[in-house]
């Protein structure tokens, strides 16, 4: 079982009988230097396969990436017929994307909807450009959890050929900008073949999150790393602490790409590479995608705390279906101010899912 789904489609299940429909619920932002594999860790998280990815400055508008549950449309299929239910379980079984600037045109193939990032990055910022209007992408999959993630161009320090002088800044600007968002958690990716003081990635996430309270770091191409030389002193926070910590992990490589291997069979190697290696076979649980994601939840959990206090608000102004919601929990009677009530669940399902990330394996190897 993944955690993560079930964390979040639980939190999306409350929110919903509660008709509370405006909370938006935590977004992850990534944040790094060009090329330091932003869209390989983001492509790793949701194991899936479609952003483009190469050594230039590919990501060149923001991407808003809505994943979607397929079986949220459940309550939909309730109603309908056999041979729509049928129709319905049919399309569950192979994932989908649509880009709202093509609404209504489903993508089946991933391929093509990594041509048409490139094609509509194109259309609107042409040659080098950067463009800060983004483009939305929603995939719908019966394995994917209900979330939004963003991918951004790279910061930089030197334009490149033709592109204007003032692009490094106007990156910093549009980054800064999603990452303020208080509903961002900060993937702030920082490769670990650079000298991790001077990651741009780490100074802007500090500006803008100084106590580190949305942030955690990504340690990516430690298999990249000079022979002799590993990120234990990182981790382990010696070099510049941070409140979440650092996850390190190894990526697809260019050629690994080029040679079609799966973000799946990426994340196997991945694991085999942490359990084996002299530097990290100790804390290897404590390495790689999997823990990346586990962490992530947690985060995740935290940050929807936070917000409660906004959700009880809203509660307030909002006619709630207390029963039905209760009964999915074994409980049919409502006692008590209704408010109370909904914070009791969600806190009982924080400390439940908690407990629950900390014991589960979230990506176990059947999911891969
Ligand atoms: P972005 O520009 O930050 O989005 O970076 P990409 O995800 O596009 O990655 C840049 C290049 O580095 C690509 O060719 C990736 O295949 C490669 N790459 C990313 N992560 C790793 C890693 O952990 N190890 C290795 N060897 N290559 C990686
Ligand atoms: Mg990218």
């Amino acid at each position: 079982m993944d955690s993560l789904i079930v964390v979040i489609n639980k939190i999306q299940d409350i929110l919903a009988s509660a008709k509370i429909t405006t909370f938006e619920l935590p977004q992850i932002v990534v944040v790094g230097e060009q090329s330091s594999g932003k869209s390989s860790v983001l492509e790793s998280i949701v194991k899936m396969d479609f952003l483009p990815r190469g050594n230039n400055i590919v990501t060149r508008r923001p991407l808003i990436l809505q994943l979607h549950n397929i079986f949220d449309k459940k309550e939909e299929r309730r109603k309908k017929s056999k041979e729509k239910k049928n129709e319905i379980r049919l399309e569950a079984e192979r994932p989908w994307g649509e880009f709202l600037h093509q609404k209504g045109k489903k993508y089946y193939n991933f391929e093509k909807i990594r041509q048409e990032i490139k094609d509509e990055t194109e259309r609107i910022a042409k040659g080098k450009e950067i463009s800060s209007k983004p483009i939305r992408l929603s995939i719908y999959s019966k394995d994917t959890v209900n979330l939004t993630l963003v991918d951004l161009p790279g910061l930089t320090n030197n334009p490149i050929g033709n592109q204007k002088k003032d692009l490094p800044e106007r990156i910093y600007k549009m980054v800064t900008q999603f990452a303020s968002n208080p509903r961002a958690l900060i993937l702030c990716v920082i490769p670990s073949n650079i000298d991790i003081a001077n990651s741009r990635a780490y100074k802007l996430a500090k500006t803008i999150d100084p106590d580190s309270e949305r942030t955690l770091a990504i340690l990516t191409k430690v298999d990249l790393m000079d022979e002799g030389t590993n990120v234990r002193d990182i981790i382990n926070g010696k070099v510049l602490p941070l409140r979440y910590g650092y996850v390190p992990v190894v990526n697809r490589s260019q050629k690994q790409v080029d040679n079609n291997v799966t973000v799946k069979k990426a994340i196997k190697l991945e694991k085999k590479y942490f359990q084996n290696h002299p530097s990290y076979q100790d804390i290897s649980d404590r390495c790689g995608t999997k823990y990346l994601s586990k962490t992530l939840s947690k985060l995740f959990i935290k940050r929807i705390e936070i917000f409660l206090p906004e959700v009880r608000r809203k509660v307030t102004t909002n006619k709630i279906k207390w029963e039905e919601q209760l009964k999915t929990f074994g409980q049919s009677k409502i006692d008590g101010n209704k408010n109370t009530l909904l914070m009791t669940l969600i806190f009982d399902f924080s400390k439940k899912f908690s407990a629950l990330i900390d014991g589960v394996d979230l990506y176990e190897d059947e999911h891969l």
